[in-house]
């Protein structure tokens, strides 16, 4: 952290900063300039977290060096996280991807699609039991049951399974029946649920805020790991801007960011970032060859009576050829599907 004085700043002023770094265990380096004073900070700067040092008398600014994070970063963890889902590995070599209807609904619909989606290749199911729809008038999800059908699919097909949680109540069900519990977009700084996933070892997907900076999502993750949870998976997802030609505006620098930032795996969600199903394969093959070790993509095999985001869901065939085509991109930047 660097700390620069205000050019009246008194040798008191300077004094009673350097008194509180020491009594807190930093050390100081002390500069002085013909018209300022800068104090360079030693040690991890990161408790200073709750110390304003910017309101003391004299100083003019404060500028943190180390990133608000630490675990999830890559200086903490050199090697990328892979994380075991029931047998299927992310964040490895192999590309993973998740995929399967936004909402789950009839079981016979959901089974239909797991058996799709198994023989694209996919290599996990999603579907939403419980809906964070932006109208409360919208189709709230099937609750219990979904996760129930859901689990019937994983019998049939063998594909683990990733849902959503609203509510810290519901953790119990998704630790027994999920094999990665979904946080999203609007749930990504709803920090009490947060500090509940973070004290299991069960596989988190962690959505980006709608308006989240890099920043804020990583802290976010930060909340998880700092309560014990080492497992969880990054996904950009769109963030909004002015543009309304689409959903959201798929931020793809965020991929190769969060790659250098953290060790975490990184995913991308073509479907809810543009909310139209023929932007959805070419965003697709965008965020692989950007370095995703994975995506997240909404398939019905009926998007027309879909219940949740029929606009933005593949049909089973689609989802097909667009599997098909990964491949190349994968092998391109050195990646297995
Ligand atoms: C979802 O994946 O079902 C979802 C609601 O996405 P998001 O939280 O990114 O909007
Ligand atoms: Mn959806």
């Amino acid at each position: 952290m660097i700390i620069v004085f205000k050019p009246n700043a008194t040798e008191q002023d300077i004094d009673h900063v350097t008194d509180r770094l020491r009594e807190l265990g930093l050390k100081t380096q002390i500069s002085r300039g013909e018209e300022r004073t800068i104090i360079g900070v030693i040690g991890d700067e990161r408790i200073l977290e709750n110390q304003p040092l910017s309101v003391f008398p004299g100083v003019e600014s404060v500028t943190p060096i180390l990133a608000p994070w630490k675990l999830v970063s890559r200086e903490f963890q050199k090697d990328n996280t892979v994380i075991d889902v029931d047998g299927v590995l992310v964040g490895g070599r192999r590309l993973t991807v998740m995929a399967g209807p936004c909402a789950v609904e009839k079981l016979e619909i959901t089974l239909g699609i797991a058996q799709e989606v198994k023989a694209a290749g996919g290599s996990i199911l999603r579907g939403g039991a419980y809906k964070p729809r932006t109208s409360p008038y919208s189709f709230q999800g099937l609750g219990r049951e979904g996760l129930d059908y859901l689990l019937e699919a994983k019998r049939q097909t063998g594909l683990p399974i990733v849902s959503e949680i609203l509510d810290p109540r519901d953790t119990d069900l998704f630790l027994e029946k999920a094999d990665i519990i979904q946080i999203g977009a609007r749930n990504m700084q709803n920090f009490e649920l947060l500090k509940e996933v973070g004290a299991y070892d069960k596989p988190v997907l962690l959505k980006r805020g709608l308006s989240a900076t890099i920043k804020e999502f990583l802290l976010s993750a930060e909340y998880i790991l700092s309560r014990g949870n080492r497992n969880i998976i990054l996904c950009e997802r769109g963030i909004r801007t002015f543009e309304t030609q689409y959903r959201n505006t798929l931020d793809l620098s965020a991929v190769p960011v969060l790659k250098e930032l953290s060790h975490l795996p990184v995913i991308v969600d073509p479907s809810h970032a543009t909310g139209k199903w023929n932007l959805v394969s070419p965003m697709a093959k965008a965020a692989i060859a950007a370095g995703a070790d994975g995506l997240l993509i909404e398939v019905h095999s009926d998007p027309e009576c879909a219940l949740c985001d029929g606009e933005e869901s593949l049909k089973p065939r689609r989802f097909k050829d667009l599997m098909a085509e990964l491949q190349k991109i994968a092998q391109a930047v050195g990646r297995e599907l």
